[in-house]
């Protein structure tokens, strides 16, 4: 504890999931001491900081970012933004990503983050301490590096750590045997910017989530021929021209061919990995035992504590989800754990929870590497962290609404993003497509409320 009593927290990155923590440990100046945010570049924002380089910044770090130039939302704002801040009315349902760095900028001018949070910082290592009278008997000592060339290191110690790392950032390409035969223009969309040097190319592009969809979009508009190569079900709705689908590239010949699941080859232009991302946290000590194993980050109770310490948070690792209401649900719940509203349980059981859940999960056939993927389950994750800490639950629109644009976007990849969404009260809302015309509500869409 800090000499007044207060708890001091540390927050590892200014993206929306760091500002999100900042914000609610500003909110509780009783409890909490001003946090500390540390941040690796010279801006908030993270992900939403477009990034024109590939590689690496000038201090010789690898580059954070995985933003392309004329990316817009695959979240209508509406149910994007964090709940307590609304973007601009007059924007779109589906902004640029322009725009949502302004918001973020714009929700740090509201809540007052900027003077807490640290620029050009990195943290480099986060170890647990004993301290007789921390909290739960420990503290977290922070060791961070900035100056120019990163050589200055400071160390201080908190009574909490909250990582906000962010997890687009180190690429994930999976093993496929013979890769290194491939002849082509290798690349992952951790690299994309633009799809003008890729225009009028062949590609097979690998994976159809939201980014090799967006991807395929915008190749197909400078005349790419794409084929579009994944493992879900063939994809039913209309395709832009020039992109076809393929099952999962197996492997790679001698002469640089690839090959299909189904036995048909292709010798494209370029093999484009869009294909996700690594978790990473370098810079935490390995005694505190959180592994990443298969796309899986373990032990973790609720997703984000692990059992043996606590005092340590990892924010944001659940995928297919909402992140900025996601974030705004986990930041409250860790406030109630270190203000005790919440009283975790103990070791043993946190230990217990987790063993439980993940077997429960992997008896309903999803593998070890979806876990952390809640897709619709999120909706009562968030409901049980609401109902644990004590704290306010989401609107009761926003699980309806953003599950009808999933089903949108199944229907119409080519203009759902056209649509335009108001929210009429707590629990209604409407959508209007681009001629103003009011659509029907999708009925496969469980009313979640
Ligand atoms: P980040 O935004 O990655 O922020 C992490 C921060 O931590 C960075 O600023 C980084 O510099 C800093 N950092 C990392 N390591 C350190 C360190 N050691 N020391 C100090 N600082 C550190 N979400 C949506 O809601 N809607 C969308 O339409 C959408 N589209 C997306 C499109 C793309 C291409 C990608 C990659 C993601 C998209 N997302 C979208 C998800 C998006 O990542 C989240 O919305 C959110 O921005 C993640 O925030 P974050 O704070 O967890 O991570």
């Amino acid at each position: 504890m800090s000499g007044l009593g207060k708890l001091r927290v540390a927050v590892i990155g200014a993206g929306a999931a760091g500002l999100c923590a900042a914000r609610h440990l500003l909110s509780r100046r009783n409890t909490f001491a001003t946090p500390v945010v540390y941040e690796l570049t010279k801006n908030i924002g993270g992900t939403w900081v477009y990034e024109e380089r590939v590689g690496c910044y000038d201090n010789g770090l690898p580059i954070h970012n995985s933003m392309y130039r004329d990316l817009r939302t695959n979240i209508p704002k509406e149910v994007m933004s964090f709940p307590d801040f609304t973007f601009a009315k007059h924007l779109p349902s589906f902004v640029h990503h322009t725009e949502v760095r302004k918001y973020l900028e714009q929700y740090c001018d509201h809540f007052r983050l900027w003077d807490h949070i640290q620029f050009g910082t990195s943290v480099a290592s986060v170890t647990p301490v004993d301290v007789k009278g921390g909290w739960n008997g420990l503290a977290w000592d922070v060791t961070s590096n900035d100056g120019v060339d990163h050589s200055k290191s400071t160390t201080e110690r908190f009574d909490a750590v909250m990582v906000c790392n962010g997890h687009f950032y180190d690429p994930y390409i999976p093993a496929i045997p013979g890769l290194e035969k491939f002849k082509g223009m290798l690349m992952h969309s951790h690299d994309y910017r633009s799809a003008e040097p890729l225009a009028g190319k062949s590609v097979v592009l690998l994976g159809a989530g939201l980014s090799g969809l967006d991807i395929a979009m915008e190749l197909s508009n400078v005349d790419a021929q794409v084929i579009l190569s994944h493992g879900q079900r063939p994809l039913t709705c209309h395709l832009p021209p020039g992109v076809q689908q393929a099952p999962p590239v197996t492997s790679v010949l001698d002469d640089g061919t690839l090959e299909f699941k189904n036995g048909e080859r292709a010798k494209p232009e370029v093999f484009l990995f869009c294909t996700g991302y690594n978790f990473t946290f370098p810079f935490l000590d390995k005694k505190v035992g959180v592994k990443v194993r298969e796309h899986l980050v373990w032990p973790l109770y609720k997703f984000l504590i692990p059992p043996a310490y606590p005092s340590l948070f990892i924010v944001g690792i659940c995928r297919a989800i909402c992140p900025f209401p996601h974030f705004h649900i986990q930041s409250q719940f860790v406030l109630s754990v270190l203000d005790g509203s919440f009283r975790l349980p103990s070791r043993e059981e946190m230990e217990k929870d987790i063993e439980l859940d993940i077997a429960a999960r992997r008896g309903r056939g999803i593998a070890a590497r979806h876990i952390l993927k809640l897709d619709s389950e999120q909706w009562a994750y968030n409901d049980e962290l609401a109902h644990l800490g004590g704290f306010k639950p989401l609107p009761r629109y926003w699980s309806n609404l953003y599950e009808s644009n999933k089903v949108f976007r199944a229907r119409d990849l080519l203009n759902y993003k056209t649509y335009n969404y108001t929210v009429l009260d707590n629990m209604e809302w409407k959508v209007h497509d681009l001629h103003g015309q009011q659509l029907q509500k999708p009925l496969a869409v469980k009313k979640q409320m």
